[in-house]
């Protein structure tokens, strides 16, 4: 009976691997070696910080997923409230002004919890819609401003803000870039200091630059903390030219930084910002552009006709309802402190594994955002193989390879306890041993 049961449990997964090389085109994926071997992993279940594949294997999640299963899997809670959304009223439009309660009620918390006057909500699928949805956004400002002719958008050599059309012609990370072969206008990258967005300024025109774009701290491009000072020079650079200062918090934003948004840090407070991820902790997909009042004011004021963009999707009923059941448990179980917490003990143990392994270099981090550089003596990039030896014991974490770096990110769901974070330093320190031992 029970080789019964263990083979169609088999039968079940070389089905599903057939299935999913055949029909299912992956994301950011190699697609040969889907073909060659199959998807790696066939996840079943999520619980807390850890993830169960098909095979039954357990692996701590140390992304998050990608970022944003921020209040850790298996939250029947958020289970609960979907239910009873669809099940009251599973959609409406919110086209033409009608709305419904859910996306007005988290709009205002929203408002509440982000600084300055940042008040008002557009709502999206996730974040590449909403950094599209700031660029079209910034450009048809200055055009009812009467300045049509500032419709250029710059943004950070490194960053990463997805891969919509206006998303990735914004990405400073050259490969995603050269996926595809025309992208949208008016793009432009600067490096990461004050001179050289003083420079592209200079060179351009401010007349012709609609808007900045900043992650505060860049995540996909490898956990790049900025210098000291950066943001506030760069904001006041932005306010000197009349040139909007967007802030992407897709990663960032509540919570992941140890403060609610990664811009609070340092005391900047931009004109937009792109909100996903955090916001429902991956329980439904949603994302956001939240305006100034004064963009808003604006935008009433000197409207032309009608606020010509929206999606199907803009502020799902289900979705609003569990981004507003995920902040309420971010608040209830107090997660940003514990974010706090162990994000010291995550950067003390990767300044362990520094003091440990002559191949680490570079670690950094602020909250439970984090990353350690790798130093090899070859070409060989290191990254991925520590990623193997990790795997094989447990650990899901992930090789940032981009512009020559050798760098592993990391970005714990906020729930991790002291006991789990040694687990996952432990883990690396054994998996850098055996890189060691192969070199
Ligand atoms: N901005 C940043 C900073 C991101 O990290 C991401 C996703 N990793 C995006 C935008 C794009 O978000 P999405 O994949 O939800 O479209």
């Amino acid at each position: 009976m029970e080789t019964a049961i263990f083979k169609n449990e088999q039968q079940k997964h070389e089905e599903l691997k057939r299935l999913d090389k055949k029909h299912f085109l992956h994301p950011t994926s190699s697609l040969k070696q889907q073909q060659e071997e199959g998807p790696a992993f066939i996840f079943t279940e999520g619980e807390g910080i850890y993830l169960k594949d098909i095979q039954g294997r357990k692996l701590m999640d140390s992304l998050s997923s990608l970022w944003n299963v921020n209040i850790g899997h298996g939250r029947k809670e958020l289970g609960e409230v979907a239910m009873q959304q669809m099940g009251t009223l599973a959609f409406s439009s919110a086209f033409s002004a009608w709305s419904h309660e859910p996306v007005i009620r988290l709009a205002a918390k929203i408002a509440e919890m982000t600084p300055g006057n940042l008040n008002t909500t557009f709502f999206t699928s996730g974040g590449s819609e909403a950094n599209d949805t700031a660029f079209k956004t910034v450009r048809h400002y200055w055009k009812l401003k009467g300045q049509p002719e500032k419709k250029k958008i710059v943004s950070r050599k490194k960053s990463y803000h997805g891969l919509a059309m206006g998303a990735t012609s914004a990405t400073g990370l050259q490969p995603f870039r050269d996926f595809t072969t025309s992208l949208a206008q008016d793009f432009h990258y600067v490096e990461s200091t004050v001179e050289s967005l003083r420079q592209l300024i200079e060179e351009q025109g401010a007349d012709t630059i609609a808007a900045f774009i900043s992650e505060p701290i860049q995540g996909s491009g490898g956990v790049n903390v900025a210098p000291v000072g950066y943001f506030q020079e760069v904001r006041r650079i932005c306010d000197e030219n009349d040139i909007l200062f967007i802030a992407d918090e897709v990663i960032t934003g509540f919570g992941r930084t140890g403060k609610t948004f990664g811009m609070d840090h340092y005391d900047v407070v931009p004109d937009i910002m792109c909100i996903a991820k955090g916001v429902s902790s991956g329980y439904a997909p949603l994302g956001g552009m939240v305006i100034s009042e004064d963009i808003h004011q604006e935008l009433i004021d000197l409207s032309d006709g009608i606020f010509m963009h929206g999606y199907t999707y803009s502020g799902h009923p289900m979705c609003c309802a569990v981004a507003m059941k995920n902040i309420e448990i971010i608040e209830r179980e107090n997660l940003i402190e514990n974010v706090r917490v162990m994000g010291d003990q995550m950067l003390q143990g990767f300044n362990w594994l520094e003091k440990e392994h002559d191949l680490v270099c570079n670690v950094r981090g602020l909250g439970l955002l984090g990353a350690i550089g790798l130093q090899s003596k070859t070409e060989e990039q290191l990254a991925p193989k520590v990623v193997n030896e990790a795997l094989k014991r447990g650990l899901i974490c992930r090789a940032v390879l981009y512009d020559g770096q050798d760098t592993l990110a990391f970005a714990p769901p906020f729930i991790i306890n002291k006991q789990e974070m040694d687990e996952m330093i432990t883990i690396l320190h054994e998996s850098l041993i055996a890189v060691e031992k192969d070199l």
